[in-house]
């Protein structure tokens, strides 16, 4: 689903499916945009077999019925009316049919495990993305040729999740994302050394007698940012200091605690919710929380859509020049993060379209902890395949436009395509 839109402008496009049966659904990993609209497209396509790893089938689920109340809310709030687009009972019922697939084996499609023999039969499996906990590529065979999706990937370690491994043999055609595509990585970037310029950023926020916000998606980016703060209090880089995350966040990092002992990560031991003891906020209790100095506030949505904590508090802080707004990760430039990161110091923005524009006076600061991979990285990857044709897929135009003009000219060999949403292609 579109993760700025809202009701049906959410929705994907699927009149080019609508007459034909989809035999499968493989789902990547359980952010909104890529798992968010699943029991619509489950109604529809009833005869599908729907796969994914274990850890997204229970973050999926978690997700899909926060959207169902979410959605409920919003039929009043933005007159949509034909939400909610599914309901609790619906959710229940699709997550019974997702079948829960291991990391490196090969499924056929007709769910059954393949054949060592190499058939003619579709078959995929699944590669760790070491985007979220969960997140997978997916390696598609069939009549011999090969078919690699990367999903969203990150092939560098970040401070829970480990890099990706993906398949590094002869792939014939890649379908690769290209979030960061119109960032170059900063010259001399560590994660090191960004996480420290992360803890003086909130010590100097603290020193001006304020609060931090940092919009954080409620998967990976929330529990991401926990263990660093946790580490920056154990090794007492800052004082000791409260947290605050949402209720959507706080179920999200519960799974990350229950899996951290069969998940290939980083600090295996390390329980959030218990060491880094955030305090859970709801969307009663954010109108209470005070704006005091020295607490940190890490909530969703990432990208401050209205109605959403970040949203709501971020409109309490912006105006007052003592607090600050920190942004970790990305903001589409429409989105309400990015039109305030845009708008700067002094500029002025709407956050909420039902709300007066606001001054900007607060402090802010930008701090680079994707956890999608560096374009430096993709075109790395692709290199190293050198497939016969390259889709470009995940990315803001002028995103893909970079990773297209540097693929040809360092892959002569290869097509690479940009695909029209709703037109085929014939692979
Ligand atoms: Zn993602
Ligand atoms: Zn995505």
């Amino acid at each position: 689903m579109h993760p700025k839109n809202a009701g049906e402008d959410a929705l994907p496009n699927f009149k080019p499916i609508a007459d034909r049966q989809i035999e499968a659904i493989l789902i990547s990993h359980g952010h909104q945009d890529h798992i968010g609209t699943l029991p619509v497209l489950m109604r529809r396509q009833p005869a599908a077999r729907i796969f994914m790893t274990e850890a997204t089938a229970e973050i999926g689920n978690t997700l899909l019925h926060n959207s169902v109340n979410v959605m409920t809310r919003q039929r009043e709030e933005i007159g949509a009316t034909l939400y909610p687009l599914f309901t609790h009972r619906e959710t229940d019922r699709a997550s019974d049919f997702w079948q829960w697939c291991r990391l490196r084996q090969r499924i056929s499609i007709s769910g059954e495990r393949a054949p060592q023999r190499e058939t003619d039969a579709l078959t995929f499996e699944f590669f760790d993305a070491g985007h979220v906990l969960g997140s997978t590529g997916i390696l598609l065979r069939a009549k011999g040729r090969t078919i690699f999706y990367t999903g969203d990937v990150n092939f560098d370690d970040q401070t829970i999740m480990e890099a990706a491994i993906f398949p590094e043999e002869k792939i014939d055609i890649l379908i690769m994302e290209s979030t960061r595509g119109d960032h170059a990585k900063p010259a001399n970037w560590t994660r090191a050394g960004e996480e420290q310029r992360l803890a003086e950023a909130i010590d100097g926020a603290f020193n001006r007698g304020g609060c931090v916000l940092i919009p954080v998606f409620a998967l990976g980016k929330t529990q991401e940012l926990l263990a660093m703060l946790h580490r920056f209090r154990r090794e007492q880089l800052l004082p000791d200091f409260p947290i605050y995350i949402g209720g959507l966040s706080s179920k999200m990092t519960d799974i990350y605690d229950r899996r951290a002992h069969v998940s290939r990560r980083q600090l295996p031991r390390l329980q959030l919710m218990e060491e880094a003891a955030p305090f859970v906020l709801n969307g009663q209790t954010i109108c209470d929380a005070p704006a005091r100095a020295e607490r940190i506030y890490a909530l969703s949505s990432g990208m401050m859509v209205p109605k959403t904590l970040s949203n709501i508090l971020g409109r309490r802080l912006v105006e007052n020049p003592q607090h600050s707004i920190f942004f970790v990760g990305y903001a589409d430039p429409a989105s309400p993060a990015g039109l305030l990161r845009d708008a700067g110091p002094g500029g002025e923005v709407t956050l909420d379209p039902d709300e007066p524009a606001q001054r900007v006076r607060c402090h802010m600061n930008q701090f680079q902890f994707s956890a999608h991979a560096s374009r430096e990285a993709l075109i790395e990857y692709a290199n190293k395949l050198s497939p016969r044709k390259i889709v470009l897929v995940h990315g803001d135009p002028p995103a893909v436009e970079w990773m297209r003009a540097t693929l040809l000219a360092t892959l002569p060999g290869s097509e690479v395509i940009v695909p029209t949403p709703g037109v085929e292609l014939e692979l």
